[in-house]
């Protein structure tokens, strides 16, 4: 298997793949793929409900939040939400954290107000507003935070408390990455491909009371209550993907859940992070070390015009998404759940091997 640090889609674990090879052309029994069935019939259904109420297990069944399988991606949600919530004299607040927070208040922009609560684009966005920043519109209709922007590589380590303002935040880089008091949250929202599964689903989890009522001026298939009142399956749900997730999260329950999960993450990233500080200048880190992603690792080499040289080297020894986002250049390596300790130790090796050759 190839050393997989792509940002997204990503590494999937290669247990889950194998089972799903297993059961692709038969499932359970069956004479069928799970791809080949209705969304209506029992067996189907069962792996769809397994997978909410794996979901909710895994964040500790918090009473009260439901979850949604819905399509288009995290960048629906930045539609959905306002569409959802906005309404005239109420604002959308925003922390502006860089690349996938700004696509988020440029999609609330079309639909309704919104406000700057914080921003770290003084710095770049190397680093992220503290959370006694947060300034929240008093006419705010929620707060809106990206908890790990996947091409700065920052992360949250906290959240702040909103008080009756309902936060709703964009997980797609780290869902499931760490434990979390889902109690702090009223909505929030990924993409699947990093850490739940293949792309093509998008997982919203929230309180049940934000999942009804949605404004009838919008269409079925934008409205959370759709989704709510017909238990995802008013359309056609992405079945597979669905399924595959399902999966993944018991790899995650086998994993021992998410404080093993933390637990790893942790290592792995630590193990990269280490490698830049030691290298007396020859890596450096992007962003400010206390706002550092465990999900997406940034760093440049000191002398810039190497990095054409390390990122061509990676790939000739089998490393896979080393280079960085388009947007900032540089090299990320994105290292979700499922990249194994194996694949990290093999990348800090080559760093340091790059480093005695061309340092
Ligand atoms: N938000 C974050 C933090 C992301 O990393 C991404 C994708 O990389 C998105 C949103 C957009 O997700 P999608 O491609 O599922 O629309």
């Amino acid at each position: 298997r190839a050393f997989n640090f792509n940002a997204g889609p990503a590494a999937l674990p290669l247990e889950v793949l194998e089972r799903a090879q297993a059961e692709l052309v038969d499932y359970k029994g069956t004479g069928m793929s799970i791809m080949e069935m209705s969304h209506r019939g029992a067996v189907y259904e069962s792996v769809h409900n397994e997978a909410q109420e794996r979901l909710l297990s895994l964040l500790g069944n918090p009473k009260g939040y439901k979850v949604l399988f819905l399509q288009g991606g995290a960048s629906t949600q930045f539609a959905m939400i306002p569409m959802n919530f906005l309404s005239a004299g109420v604002t959308g607040s925003y922390v502006n954290t860089g690349s996938w927070a700004k696509k988020a208040i440029s999609e609330a922009k079309i639909i309704g107000e919104t406000h700057i609560a914080a921003s770290g684009e003084s710095s770049k966005f190397m680093k992220l507003p503290s959370l006694s920043e947060i300034e929240i519109a008093e006419n705010a209709a929620y707060l809106h935070m990206t908890s790990n922007e996947t091409i700065e590589g920052t992360q949250f380590k906290d959240f702040p408390d909103t008080g009756n303002t309902p936060l709703i935040v964009d997980m797609s880089s780290d869902i499931l990455s760490r434990p979390l008091d889902m109690n702090k949250f009223d909505m929030i929202y990924a993409g699947a491909q990093k850490n739940l599964g293949p792309s093509g689903v998008t997982v919203v989890i929230a309180k049940e009371e934000m999942l009804t009522g949605s404004p009838k001026t919008i269409p079925s298939m934008l409205r959370y209550d759709t989704f709510l009142g017909n238990n995802s399956l008013y359309n056609t749900p992405p079945s597979f993907g669905i399924y595959l997730m399902n999966e993944v999260l018991k790899w995650i329950e086998e994993q021992g859940g998410l404080v093993q999960v933390e637990k790893a993450n942790e290592k792995k990233a630590g193990s990269i992070y280490q490698v830049i500080d030691e290298s007396q200048g020859f890596y450096r880190g992007c962003v400010d070390a206390e706002d550092r992603s465990r999900m997406n690792v940034t760093f440049r080499l000191a002398d810039e015009a190497l990095e054409k040289e390390f990122i061509k080297q990676s790939e000739k020894e089998g490393f896979i998404g080393i280079k960085g986002h388009r947007s900032v250049g540089g090299l990320r390596a994105s290292i979700y759940n499922a990249v194994p300790y194996e694949s990290v130790k093999a990348l800090t090796d080559f760093m340091k091997e790059f480093q005695k050759i061309n340092g």
